[in-house]
C-alpha cells in the first residue's frame, strides 16, 4: 500500500479534450439543432426528423434503406449526419449467445468495447465513455493503461443504437428484441466526460425521432466518485440511477483501490450519494468487488452495513474478476456468502452481480481493448 497513483480528476480533463474528436453525426445534436443543420445545408427542415426516425426509430444507418429520402439528397445528408464513427473489429458471443461483446475501432484508431447482455424480461447494453480511463483503479483492465481521449455525444449513443439493432434482428436468444437498459459500466470514467455523458443521455431518453425513447429509470451511471459531478448531476432534471464504485468502507483501503479516494473521501461521497437519492428519490447502488483477503474481512462488512443501514440504497457485491497479471483474486464463495449475510442482518439490500461474459473478457472490469491479442474464443460471431 505505497506510492498511490496521482491522477487528474477534474471533469472534462484538458488533457482530453485535445484529443482528435471524430466527425460531427446527428445524435451529436438534438432535434432542433439537426435542423437547423439540415436547413443551413439547403434542405428541408423535416429532412432532419426522417434521417432520425430512420436512426433512432428504425435502428436503420444504411442510406440506401431510406427509401423515402431522394437518393442524391439522402447520400449528401448521410455524408454530413452519419459518419461511420464505431467500426466494429471483433464480436464475441457467449452465454448461448446472451451476452454478446462487440470491439469498437473509432475514426482516430482507438479501440473500446460494449456488451449486450439479454435476460428473460429485458435487454441491457454496458457502454463505454472514454477511450482508456484516468482513474487509475489497480484492479481495473481499462484503468492500467490510462486515458487516451473523451468520447463524443454521439460515439457513446452510438453503441446503444447499434447494439439494439442487433437486438432488434433477434440475435439475443430468449430476450425481448428492444433495448430497455443503459448502463454506463464500460470502459472510462463518465462524470469525467460529463457534459458529453449527459447529452448522451438525454439522446438516449429523449422519444424517438429525437432519441431512442428508453426510460430514464432504466440508464445507470456508474461513477468512482467525482463530487462535484455527482452534485451537478442531481441537479440535472434527468433521474437516472447512480451506482456508485465503493469497495472499501474505509479510506484507508479505499485510497488504494480507488485512487480519487484520496479527494473525496468515503464519508463525502456517501453525502454526495445521499443527497442524490433524495434529489432523485433513486436508490443509489453500491458496487463491490469481493477480493480476496483485501475488502472482503467480515469487520468490513459490518462498517458497510453501518454506514448504509437505512440509506435507500442496494449493495451489488462484483467477484473479482481477475485482470492479467493482477496480484488479486475473488474472493471465496463462503467469504461472499458471509459478507452479504453480514450486509442484509445490518437491514441493507444485497445481491451479488452474475458474471456475465467473463469467457470473452467482457465482464465487469475486464474491458481492455486489446484488438490485436489473439484470443481463443468461444464463438466469433462476426469478423
Ligand atoms: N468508471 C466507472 C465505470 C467502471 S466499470 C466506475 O468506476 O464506476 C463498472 C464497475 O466495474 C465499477 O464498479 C468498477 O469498479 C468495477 N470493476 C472494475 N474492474 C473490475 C474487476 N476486475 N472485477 C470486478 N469489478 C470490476
Amino acid at each position: 500500500m505505497t506510492s498511490l497513483p496521482l491522477i487528474p480528476v477534474s471533469p472534462d480533463a484538458p488533457a482530453a479534450r485535445r484529443a482528435a474528436m471524430p466527425p460531427r453525426h446527428l445524435a451529436d445534436l438534438d432535434l432542433p439543432a439537426r435542423q437547423a443543420l439540415v436547413a443551413e445545408l439547403g434542405e428541408p427542415a423535416f429532412r432532419a426528423k426522417q434521417m432520425s426516425t430512420h436512426y433512432f426509430g428504425r435502428l436503420v444507418r444504411d442510406p440506401a434503406s431510406m427509401t423515402d429520402l431522394p437518393a442524391a439528397t439522402r447520400d449528401r445528408l448521410a455524408g454530413e449526419l452519419l459518419p461511420t464513427l464505431l467500426t466494429p473489429v471483433r464480436e464475441l458471443a457467449c452465454d448461448d449467445g446472451a451476452t454478446r461483446k462487440a470491439l469498437w475501432r473509432l475514426h482516430d484508431g482507438s479501440l473500446v468495447e460494449s456488451v449486450l447482455m439479454g435476460y428473460p424480461d429485458r435487454v441491457t447494453v454496458c457502454i463505454s465513455s472514454q477511450a482508456g480511463c484516468g482513474m487509475a483503479c489497480p484492479f481495473c483492465a481499462t484503468g492500467q493503461a490510462g486515458l487516451t481521449r473523451n468520447l463524443s455525444t454521439a460515439e457513446i449513443v452510438d453503441q446503444a443504437v447499434y447494439l439494439a439493432g442487433v437486438a432488434a434482428s433477434g440475435a439475443v436468444a430468449g430476450s425481448p428484441p428492444r433495448l430497455s437498459h443503459v448502463v454506463f459500466m464500460g470502459m472510462g470514467e463518465p462524470l469525467a466526460n460529463y457534459s458529453r455523458v449527459v447529452a448522451a443521455i438525454r439522446r438516449l431518453v429523449a422519444p424517438a425521432p429525437e432519441g431512442l425513447g428508453l426510460s430514464q429509470r432504466h440508464i445507470t451511471v456508474s461513477t468512482v466518485g467525482l463530487v462535484p459531478a455527482i452534485r451537478r448531476l442531481a441537479s440535472e432534471d434527468l433521474s437516472v440511477t447512480l451506482a456508485l464504485s465503493l469497495h472499501a468502507p474505509d479510506d484507508e483501503l479505499r485510497d488504494e483501490l480507488v485512487p480519487v479516494n484520496q479527494r473525496w473521501k468515503v464519508a463525502e461521497v456517501l453525502d454526495t450519494a445521499w443527497d442524490y437519492a433524495a434529489r432523485t428519490g433513486r436508490r443509489v447502488s453500491i458496487e463491490y468487488a469481493m477480493i480476496k483477503n483485501v475488502n472482503d474481512q467480515p469487520w468490513r462488512a459490518d462498517l458497510l452495513g453501518k454506514l448504509l443501514a437505512g440509506r435507500l440504497t442496494h449493495v451489488n457485491l462484483i467477484p473479482l474478476n481477475p485482470t492479467p497479471g493482477s496480484r488479486w483474486d475473488a474472493s471465496p464463495k463462503p467469504v461472499e456468502r458471509e459478507f452479504v449475510r453480514r450486509l442484509r442482518a445490518a437491514g441493507v439490500s444485497t445481491t451479488v452481480r452474475d458474471t456475465r461474459g467473463r469467457e470473452i473478457d467482457g465482464a465487469c472490469g475486464q474491458l481492455a481493448a486489446t484488438g490485436d491479442r489473439d484470443t481463443e474464443t468461444p464463438q466469433e460471431a462476426t469478423a
